[in-house]
């Protein structure tokens, strides 16, 4: 029935100084359909050096114009932006599944409206980009300024290419900085396609988009001496190198990194409600692929077996399968390598002594399921929380449950892990929750409810996950300008 909706869209091209390019070399590189394994969704330039340099040069080169426009003006194109895209969301939802593996139903359409209200609130922020007066006296006027740092690089993962793209564009073009993104190589597409939707509404050379793997394109974008901020979302790895090129030049960095975050089930909230709250947080309608997915679940003793029963029973419900039907709730993995990688830690765990996979375990070899990247959902007791499966991220759908009794060994627990991105802590006892939410070593901190970042909400990790904050009008103000000090005299 999806079958046509499944067709490779061909080749795309990347965007420079305005122009839809290729390659020097006309080299391409494949993306996967994660649904359908051994077929494509498309095919994106691969670029190196050269192509970065030109990419970087046109944002130069379009930088004084773009700096100098009134703030609101930057922010109106922001919101006409939105205006298209929610008028598209259908057609983004679409390319969104296919290259990533999303479910239609319950992401790709939620993550394309996320994205557009994403160009909605920095579009209306835009006029807040403002400085301070330092009362000196009557006969000094002495003030501050916001302004842009210059020639952005966006470096962005394949989880979340729509909103993450957005965000890298949003905070970068409204206070005034011009923009060279690369997308993952492994779901580029879409993020290209909202590309092509800016491009209507901006000068040239104010975005490009680079493709082309990280090694190459994404290495040459880091050593280039034009870029004067390096804005990355990834792994906690390669996060590293992007520091080290920042150091190299002493430019400034903002890093969103990887996550192991905890969820802390208190006794009190025994209830189909908080189950579906730390299934929402877990992220399984997105196979687990989120940084913020609370995927150690720290379970009080008192309500374990009858809770784990009840999140058992309700993930046995949920539907997966072709992300193009409409009634599935859980999609693919997003390639070969990351379906490896996950089914690699769900054999390790399944070998160790006292591991029990509650529900799920190694993907089917036989049946539609083993026609994609397809793995289900998965949840192991019996776990030690020093083993690589309750240490390291997985990315995919894999909880691991421990059980507590004492709320200080919950806390040090949750905290004995070098990531620190989020957590949702569940309890009617709101004291108790504020109390926990305040002891945890997170950015980002959910009670009673496992949902996602809103735009406004300053996110970002604290540890490993990450340094600088974004999403948000005070982070888009930390993170994407300088503050300059001007004082003048006026008794001269
Ligand atoms: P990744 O492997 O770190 O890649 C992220 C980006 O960096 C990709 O565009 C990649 O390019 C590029 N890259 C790789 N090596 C590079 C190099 N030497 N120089 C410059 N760029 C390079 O991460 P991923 O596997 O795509 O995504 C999963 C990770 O992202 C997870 O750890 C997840 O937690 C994290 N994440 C964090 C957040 C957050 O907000 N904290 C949000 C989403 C995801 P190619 O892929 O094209 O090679
Ligand atoms: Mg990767």
């Amino acid at each position: 029935m999806t079958e046509s909706l499944h067709k490779s869209i061909g080749q795309e091209l990347m965007l420079i100084d305005g122009q839809w390019v290729g390659a020097d070399s006309g080299e391409f590189l494949p993306v996967e359909n994660p649904a359908k394994k051994g077929t494509e969704a498309g095919q994106v330039p691969r670029a190196g050096k050269a192509e970065v340099d030109r990419a970087v040069l046109a944002a130069q080169n379009a930088f004084p114009a773009w700096r100098d426009m009134p703030a609101r003006e930057r922010g109106k194109a922001m919101l006409k932006i939105a205006d298209a895209l929610e008028a598209q969301v259908e057609d983004f939802a679409r390319l969104y599944t296919l290259e990533t593996g999303n479910a239609i139903a319950t992401q790709s359409r939620g993550e394309t409206m996320l994205t557009a209200d994403m160009f909605r609130y920095f579009g209306g922020v835009a006029s807040e980009i403002k400085g301070e007066v330092v009362p000196l006296g009557e006969t000094l006027l002495s003030y501050s300024r916001r302004e842009p740092l210059g020639v952005v690089a966006g470096i962005i993962p394949w989880n979340a290419p729509l909103a993450l793209g957005a965000l890298k564009i949003t905070m970068a073009l409204v206070p005034g900085n011009t923009l060279v993104l690369k997308p993952s190589v492994e779901a580029p597409l879409t993020a290209i396609k909202l590309a092509r939707l800016c491009a209507e509404f901006l000068p040239p050379g104010v975005l490009n988009v680079v493709t082309g793997k990280g090694s190459e394109c994404g290495q040459a974008l880091l050593d280039h001496p034009g870029i004067a901020k390096l804005s990355f979302t990834g792994s906690t790895e390669v996060g590293q190198r992007i520091m080290q090129a920042a150091a190299e030049r002493i430019i400034p960095v903002s890093l969103e990194l990887g996550g192991k975050s905890p969820q802390i089930v208190f006794p009190d909230a025994n209830d189909d409600e908080t189950v579906q709250g730390v299934i929402n947080a877990m992220r399984f309608i997105r196979q687990g692929q989120s940084c913020t997915a609370g995927s150690r679940l720290f379970l009080h003793a008192s309500i374990y077996d009858d809770f784990l029963g009840r999140l058992t029973e309700k993930l046995k419900g949920l539907k997966i399968g072709d992300p193009f039907d409409e009634t599935t709730q859980m999609g693919a993995i997003v390639n070969r390598n990351q379906y490896e990688t996950v089914c690699g830690y769900i054999g390790e765990t399944l070998k160790l002594p006292g591991a029990n996979a509650v529900i799920g375990g190694m993907p089917p070899e036989t049946g539609p399921l083993s026609e994609g990247y397809f793995v289900e959902p998965t949840i192991f007791s019996g776990v030690d929380n020093e083993w690589r499966i309750t240490k390291e991220e997985v990315f995919g759908p894999v909880l691991t449950v421990i059980p507590w009794e004492d709320e200080t060994e919950a806390i040090q627990m949750s905290n004995d892990t070098h990531y620190g991105l989020s957590a949702f802590i569940f309890t009617r006892d709101i004291s108790k929750g504020l109390k926990t939410a305040q002891a945890v070593e997170s950015g980002f901190v959910q009670v009673n409810q496992g949902l996602g970042i809103v735009p406004g909400q300053s996110y970002g990790g604290f540890k490993q996950s990450g340094i600088g904050r974004e999403w948000s009008l005070e982070g888009m103000l930390e993170s994407f300008t300088r503050r300059k000090s001007i004082t003048v005299n006026l008794a001269y």
